[in-house]
């Protein structure tokens, strides 16, 4: 069966391939539309438990519109691991107008 819940981050589409593994067991995925710009791309997520939660509620507040500082106070989070979960949707090519559901496969996809 092809992977159909994969979605290229930066496209949006849902024609992708699986592409070999990163050297650590991450799958890595090719976008098959010749138009966009992050052909690879990887949904790193698999076998890595330390603040796997934490990140899924990081991305949720983010979603929700909830700027880096208020989501570390209201999730008791350290501030830099926000930063650099926000930074990490920025690298996603992450959009305002993107349904979070869509996200939530993207990211949660093993
Ligand atoms: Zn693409």
């Amino acid at each position: 069966m092809a992977v159909v819940d994969v979605q290229c981050p930066s496209c949006h589409t849902l024609d992708v391939v699986k592409y070999g593994r990163q050297p650590n067991g991450a799958q890595r995925y090719r976008c098959c539309n010749p138009e966009c710009q992050r052909r690879i791309f990887l949904l790193d997520y698999h076998g890595r438990h330390d603040g796997h939660d934490l990140q899924r509620r990081i991305i949720e507040m983010a979603l929700f519109g909830s700027g880096a500082m208020e989501t570390a106070q209201l999730l008791g989070a350290d501030a830099d691991d926000v930063y650099q979960v926000y930074h990490k949707l920025t690298q996603f090519s992450w959009h305002p107008s993107m349904e979070p559901p869509a996200f939530h496969a993207m990211l949660a996809m093993r």
